[in-house]
């Protein structure tokens, strides 16, 4: 398994790449790290240094198994010090217990690698496929689905695509592409315009949608020149954020958020239910409300897929209903996300309902 951590990604793309007809955008400026990538490079990257930062006692190294720590200084500001049970540390924090075998859990929980049409291409549901634009993160989610997903088999540099772009223009049946990874946005701004342009002028593509966590741990990478790129796009942008606590919309982030918003890009959010972080409806509804006040609308609450090293993380399908069903009570319909589980195979995600009211 083993995922190298690329976090320099970026910086190495700007590089160029000689001998390719790749067409005129400049790269040259990449040059000089923005702020999004020197604060990137300045990330906390061991557990010990986390444990320091946050003013908490040494303790017996976890290890990291094969997952290395990664917290930016923005996301770690958000933390309360001398607090291990900080909701947003124990995201990232390494436990012992990702070294344990527990039954159910395996590297490719959700099918991913029986679905790859292309070198960097998933497709599992109709109309839309998942392109893994990056191989990288902002920040180590430790119950992260991909943190066993092969990234190295994957494109990195711009002739690499070509297979995957290929697939898309031969087959009609795909309207909408969703850029992925890892996380899309730890592309350099040139990259990510190159590539955004290339699906763009498949006519059939009708929506083009990124997943980042990015503007939630490094709000700075939200820049105007970002969203002149998001919405210079002849398809339709979507985008979908990922925060998982309340704590996490601190104001750095809410005013990349509010950025997005105001570009007029519809800006919806994923959330992964996880045991101690955001297992009560009080952290739901914390999380909800600090996003459709920022006219964030929620858009699914997952259940944990079943991942090796992330059992620790697992909340009972049956809590996450109950907690559910107390959301419903206490927030307006469209603040309420949908409570989805992927199980492989199946035509798209799937919606979790009280036993009493699933349809036979
Ligand atoms: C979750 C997922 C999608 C997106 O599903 P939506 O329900 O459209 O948000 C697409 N492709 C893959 C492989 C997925 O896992
Ligand atoms: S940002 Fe997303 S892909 Fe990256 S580690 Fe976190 S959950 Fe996984």
């Amino acid at each position: 398994m083993s995922r190298v951590p690329d976090t320099f990604q970026a910086k190495r793309q700007s590089s160029g790449t000689p001998g390719t007809a790749e067409p005129a955008i400049p790269t040259a400026v990449q040059d000089t790290p923005t702020s999004w990538q020197r604060e990137l490079a300045a990330a906390v990257r061991t557990t010990a240094e986390l444990r320091r930062r946050l003013d908490l006692p040494a303790a017996a190294d976890p290890g990291e198994h094969g997952f290395p720590v990664l917290v930016p200084q923005s996301f770690l500001n958000r933390m309360k010090r001398g607090d291990a049970s900080d909701p947003l540390l124990l995201q990232v924090l390494p436990h012992t217990e990702e070294g344990h075998d527990v039954v159910g859990f395996a590297a490719d929980a959700v099918g991913d690698l029986a679905a790859r049409r292309a070198p960097g291409l998933i497709q599992k549901y109709a109309g839309r496929v998942l392109f893994v634009a990056a191989g990288a993160c902002a920040v180590h989610c430790r119950y992260c689905f991909r943190r066993e997903y092969p990234y190295q088999n994957d494109p990195r540099l711009p002739e690499e695509w070509v297979p995957a772009l290929r697939e898309i223009a031969e087959d009609k049946s795909v309207t909408e592409v969703i850029l992925s990874g890892g996380d899309p946005l730890m592309l350099s701004d040139s990259r990510l315009e190159l590539l955004c342009r290339r699906i763009d002028a498949i006519p059939h593509i009708e929506r083009i949608r990124f997943h980042s966590r990015l503007p939630i741990v490094i709000p700075s990478r939200v820049t105007s020149e970002l969203i002149t790129i998001l919405t210079s796009l002849r398809a339709q942008t979507v985008f979908v954020v990922h925060a998982n606590h309340g704590n996490e919309i601190a104001d750095d982030c809410a005013v990349a958020l509010r950025t997005l918003v105001h570009s007029g890009i519809p800006i919806l959010n994923q959330a992964v239910l996880l045991r101690r972080v955001n297992d009560s409806a009080d952290a739901l509804e914390l999380l909800s409300r600090r996003l459709v006040n920022l006219g964030v609308m929620p858009y699914y609450l997952h259940q944990l897929d079943r991942v090796s090293g992330t059992a620790h993380y697992e909340v009972d399908p049956k809590l996450g209903l109950r907690l559910i069903d107390e959301l419903a009570k206490r927030l307006p319909g469209y603040a309420l996300p949908r409570f989805v589980r992927e199980i492989p195979g199946q035509p798209g995600k799937t919606t979790l309902l009280p036993t009493e009211l699933q349809v036979p």
